[in-house]
């Protein structure tokens, strides 16, 4: 199951996120989600083969063909992720804050399956932001401890670059235009609204991407919280697991 990772990261009875399963028209459609959990990054999700191939980029796609931008490969999301914009409750993976920075179209410069195996993944974007032609490349030499996850999102020279792209001009939702912030704090984002607090088990903030890039300092242990969970009338799948280290991503 290719989204079996996914699901298994995740409470649905406390994240607004959506449940993960496949889907089956396919389309060629983008998302780029800025998503300030543990550490501010993007996430940068293709469409293909009935889910979200996913990328956690820390510094963001960037127009400028300078830009040589680090990709963790993450687990694949569902295509019902394509528009989730808001907040995920504090305790839950990758708690924080998402907004839909960018989505449109893709189109893979040849065959998408054999360019994705190969790890020299060519395509154009058509997004509101994102443009032209960019490159996903595999890196080969791995440092110790990696996970073999790492790649390079890189513009290729075209009439959509833009030198000196700076992202941070950019803070705003292409759904409804509000900033990071706004999302936050606005009271009307699709927040999970409970008064169950997350807790009781160790909760890491940190992401593995993270730390295999070798950004260790980063990583933080949360106290273990006590947790008061009322009539549990969403009953979870998974009452054995007592502990479970969860890691933002
Ligand atoms: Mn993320």
């Amino acid at each position: 199951m290719a989204l079996e990772q996914y699901n298994k990261k995740r409470r649905f009875s406390e994240t607004p996120e959506p449940e993960g399963k496949l889907e089956r028209e396919e389309q060629h459609r983008f998302v780029v989600q800025k998503h300030r959990a543990s550490h501010l990054h993007y996430d940068f999700r293709l469409e293909m083969d009935g889910v979200l191939k996913s990328w956690a980029v820390p510094k963001g796609p960037s127009l400028d063909p300078g830009d040589k931008r680090l990709a963790m490969q993450v687990e694949d999301h569902p295509v019902s992720y394509f528009h989730f914009e808001g907040k995920i409750p504090e305790g839950n993976y990758g708690a924080g804050t998402v907004m839909v920075w960018d989505t449109g179209t893709w189109k893979p410069l040849g065959d998408e399956h054999a360019m994705l195996n190969k790890g020299d993944l060519k395509f154009q974007l058509n997004g509101e932001k994102l443009k032209g032609e960019f490159v996903l490349a595999k890196m080969r030499s791995r440092r110790p401890g990696s996970k073999g996850t790492e790649w390079l999102l890189i513009k290729k020279k075209d009439d959509a670059m833009k030198p000196g792209f700076n992202i941070d001009k950019l803070d705003y939702s292409v759904l409804t235009k509000r900033s990071l912030n706004e999302i936050a704090g606005d009271e009307g984002s699709d927040e999970w609204q409970s008064n169950r607090k997350a807790g009781g088990r160790t909760v890491r903030k940190g992401a593995e991407w993270l730390q295999s890039s070798g950004n260790r300092k980063t990583q933080k242990q949360e106290p273990e919280v006590n947790k008061k969970r009322k009539s549990p009338s969403t009953p979870r799948k998974k009452t054995s697991v007592k502990k479970k280290t969860r890691k933002a991503a």
